[in-house]
């Protein structure tokens, strides 16, 4: 699989505020927060996108949403509400090719998406 900046992230060549690490998963904040809280959850396995995830992927991509909801908490976002994005390739808007989640919160969000 393609490496991209988030394995230099895992691997601490590059900086990243880190907010969560276990041995399967790694949070840290947005370069470019689009939001006053805005936290990307990541695998350290690298799946480039959501369609490269596969079923014996199933129990990593559920971890990825319980740390997200423990970054919530954490934040101070849990009640005030929050949205979570994969954007997928194209016309997702993916950039990195490196399966995360988007944590983005503190402020109201707009629906639908731009
Ligand atoms: P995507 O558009 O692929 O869904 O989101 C990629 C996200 O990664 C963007 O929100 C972008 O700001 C963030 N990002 C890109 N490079 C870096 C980096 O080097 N460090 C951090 N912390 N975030 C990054």
């Amino acid at each position: 699989m393609q490496e991209t900046i988030f394995s230099k992230i895992i691997r601490r060549e590059i900086p990243a505020t880190i907010v969560f690490e276990n041995e399967r998963i790694l949070a840290f904040r947005d370069i470019n927060p689009q939001a006053p809280v805005h936290i990307l959850v990541i695998p350290k396995k690298i799946i480039p996108t959501l369609n490269d995830i596969t079923p014996e992927d199933a129990p990593l991509i559920g971890e990825l949403f319980v740390v997200a909801g423990q970054i919530a908490q954490a934040e101070g976002i849990a009640e005030t509400g929050y949205r979570t994005i994969f954007n997928c390739r194209d016309d997702g808007g993916q950039e990195v090719y490196h399966l995360h989640l988007h944590v983005l919160g503190g402020r109201p969000m707009r629906w639908p998406p731009g």
